[in-house]
């Protein structure tokens, strides 16, 4: 089947912005996502499956079998990050949506520091009748009750010019990159802002080789080097070594396999010489899939080809 057919057949589950899966209101059903979590918890509490990769317990053949269930992380950049805050807020609309900022569960199974809530949770609708309970908890207490809460807060996802600042602040202070992490894809469950050596799902992919555990997003870091002062900031920044910097020439590479499209370098650029472009514009190499939107792609092109 040809792409422009692939399109339109992805387009009977997904609209015009099939690809960005993350985009589709379908991502961000509270119902749905209710029921991916029921079925998950199959495998276990959410504690039980972040220690899995830890030595010992679980082993990663268990991990790999989590992650084909449909728990995956993909990169997102600040804008589509607001972006599908905003798509959760419009689809979850009259239904008091409102987000809940916690302590990064990953930080806290690997001993980081989780004196800050960066972890955007429950991105669905917490009914107002929902009990609440003394730490504020409603939809999201299922998922991350998992020991002792410490900070956290409600924000409103509708409000683009405070998300934005939010973000901004992990991605600058705090060098974190934004993933939007799913369980019973495409069932969002987290906008994590996270970092290496924490995060699970980098740990998964690059200390376990397991890649569709963490997904690299649809842009890379491209850099006009006419306005680079080579002060090396954006290659600090970078948790995944994708920037080498020519310190007699003052410039920068981006290593175009190694960008996961972040953009997180972007925002510590003091002479603005970087920007986010298209993954596939630029490289013969597309992004990779999550491991659900490969089976979601392979049933709408076989549904597609019997009519
Ligand atoms: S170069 Fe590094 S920091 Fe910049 S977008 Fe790519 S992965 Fe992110
Ligand atoms: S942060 Fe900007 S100016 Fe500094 S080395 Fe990177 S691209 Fe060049």
């Amino acid at each position: 089947m040809c792409e422009e057919c692939m399109s339109h057949a992805l387009a009977t589950v997904y609209g015009e912005e099939q690809a960005r899966w993350y985009f589709s209101p379908h991502a961000h059903d509270h119902e749905a996502f209710l029921a991916a979590l029921d079925k998950e918890t199959e495998y276990g509490s959410q504690y039980e499956i972040l220690n899995a990769v830890n030595p010992g317990k679980y082993g990663i053949e268990w991990v790999k079998k989590v992650v084909q269930g449909g728990r995956t992380a993909q990169v997102v950049t600040l804008e589509e990050a607001i972006e599908l805050l905003r798509i959760a807020a419009e689809t979850n609309q009259g239904e008091d949506f409102r987000c809940i900022n916690v302590s990064c569960i990953c930080k806290r199974t690997r001993g980081g520091d989780i004196s800050e809530p960066v972890c955007m949770t429950s991105l669905h609708r917490l009914k107002p009748e929902d009990p609440q309970d003394k730490e504020g908890y409603r939809a999201g207490r299922r998922v991350f009750k998992t020991g002792e809460q410490e900070t956290f807060y409600e924000f409103d996802a509708a409000d683009s010019d405070k998300m934005r600042e939010l973000l901004l602040d992990f991605e600058k202070r705090l060098g974190l990159v934004h993933t939007v992490f799913t369980i019973g894809f495409p069932r969002i469950i987290t906008l994590c802002n996270c970092e290496m050596p924490y995060c699970h799902s980098m740990r998964q992919r690059f200390l376990y080789d397991i890649p569709e555990a963490f997904v690299e997003g649809y842009y890379v870091a491209s850099v006009n080097n006419d306005r680079c002062t080579g002060c090396g900031k954006c290659q600090q920044q970078c948790n995944f070594g994708a920037i080498r910097l020519d310190r007699a020439l003052k410039t920068v590479t981006t290593m175009l396999t190694r960008c996961m499209g972040c953009g997180i370098c972007r925002s510590v650029c003091p002479t603005d010489a970087i920007e986010m472009v298209e993954r596939k514009k630029v490289t013969l190499l597309p992004a990779r899939e999550p491991v659900g939107l490969q089976k979601l792609r392979k049933e709408s092109v076989e549904k597609g080809a019997k009519k």
